[in-house]
């Protein structure tokens, strides 16, 4: 790690002991994280560092941005992990990318500062993987498109100010009818559903939405592109899971290391076990080796090079390996590893969806075989 990473590291670190470490739990228990500490985040300057310097970002790159999350996940706050990665590393390279300048001068400087929290809404009840299966439609209207539909998981749904919307501009055309829009929180007939309750990242806020003949005359991209769209800038998405993913693996190992090291059992410490330290020996290994690949995707995704099968078997192989770690270093907890009060009990909880969400690990296999056997 170069010095500046090091340093940036260090100050993150000091940032989550003040701000996030004493109030995480209570933030779980509350099922959202209050909406103030998306200011203290961009104000310390780690929201969309990658974001350039005209539009009030520092102008950093991926790395760096991988690196907040992938500390956050480590420090087992995977909840905050998604919150962010989703703002930073989906959301706003969308605008990044596709926005019109007015769209980018807008909304940019928002999104770093923490003032605008962002959300993407592809998902609805009725249409997951198979995204071209959506029913939100926009029909053109004078002053641009009138939206209705509903989405549903909808990460950063209860706090996201700007929100990306996938809805069917063409309903014949399939994937070719789908175009994307920026929809403002305040715009009319634009309703906040129910913080969804789920089994783990609690105090990740998963919404539905509801628009009810929303006007809007943002689009976002190309009209009837939306598909396309969403496929370029999916690998990103994938890869910042598989970061995710690696992060919490590594702070997994390094509490059960420590764990099993203090725990006594039969005269000797859990660790002197061969049991112990053959799984710790195995997950260390699968562990560097997952992350030599999620660092060479990382270098690929900065050299504009990132494709979408490489992508897929980084999110494919990181997400099944987070959940194998979560299972194996609970095991060695033991009854302890059960209860709530233990990072490891959260972790393993908080891993399970990383094989469902940014599409789940059988549309990741398919991909990867499309490639294999095209
Ligand atoms: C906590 C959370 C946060 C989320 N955040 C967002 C968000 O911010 N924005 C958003 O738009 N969506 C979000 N999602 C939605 C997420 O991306 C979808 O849940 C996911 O794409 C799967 O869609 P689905 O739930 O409709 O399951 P389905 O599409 O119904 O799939 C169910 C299962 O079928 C199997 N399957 C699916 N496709 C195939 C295939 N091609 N071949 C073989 N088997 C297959 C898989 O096992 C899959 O898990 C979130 C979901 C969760 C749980």
């Amino acid at each position: 790690m170069s010095e500046h990473m090091q340093l940036f590291t260090d100050s993150l670190n000091r940032f989550l002991d003040q701000e996030v470490a004493p109030h995480y739990q209570q933030w779980e228990k509350d099922g959202i994280i209050p909406r103030d500490v998306w200011r203290a985040f961009g104000q310390a300057g780690f929201l969309c560092v990658d974001v350039d310097e005209a539009y009030g970002g520092c102008a950093g790159d991926f790395t760096l941005s991988a690196l907040v999350v992938k500390v956050l996940s480590q420090r087992g706050f995977a909840a905050l992990a998604t919150n962010v990665s989703v703002h930073s590393d989906i959301v706003t390279p969308y605008i990044s990318h596709l926005g019109s300048e007015a769209q980018k001068q807008y909304w940019l400087p928002k999104l770093v500062s923490g003032e605008a929290v962002g959300a993407i809404a592809m998902t609805e009840p009725g249409a997951g993987s198979d995204l071209q299966a959506i029913r939100t439609q926009a029909i053109s209207c004078d002053d641009g498109y009138r939206i209705s539909g509903q989405k549903t998981f909808i990460t950063n749904g209860q706090h996201a100010d700007v929100c990306i919307v996938a809805a069917k501009t063409d309903p014949q055309a399939g994937a070719k009818g789908i175009s994307l829009f920026l929809l403002d929180k305040t715009a009319k007939g634009y309703q906040v559903g129910s913080n969804l309750e789920k089994i783990g990242q609690h105090s990740g806020d998963t919404s539905e939405l509801f628009f009810d003949e929303v006007i809007c005359a943002d689009t976002l991209g190309v009209k009837n592109q939306g598909f396309r769209h969403l496929m370029e800038e999916l690998p990103r998405e994938r890869l910042i899971l598989s970061v995710c993913a690696m992060g919490a693996c590594s702070g997994m190992l390094d509490w059960t290391v420590d764990y099993t090291k203090d725990r006594q059992l039969f005269g000797q410490s859990l660790a002197q076990l061969q049991n112990t330290r053959f799984t710790l020996a195995q997950l260390d290994t699968q562990i560097s080796v997952n992350w030599a690949y999620v660092e060479s995707c990382i270098d690929r995704y900065q050299k504009g090079e990132l494709d979408a099968v490489s992508a897929s078997k980084a999110k494919l192989s990181s997400t099944e390996l987070q959940c194998k770690v979560a299972d194996d270093c609970l095991q060695l907890f033991g009854g302890y590893g059960y209860m709530q009060e233990y990072p490891i009990a959260r972790a393993f909880l908080d891993a399970r969806v990383q094989r469902i969400y940014g599409g789940a690990s059988e549309v990741m296999k398919e991909i990867i075989a499309r490639g294999l056997l095209k």
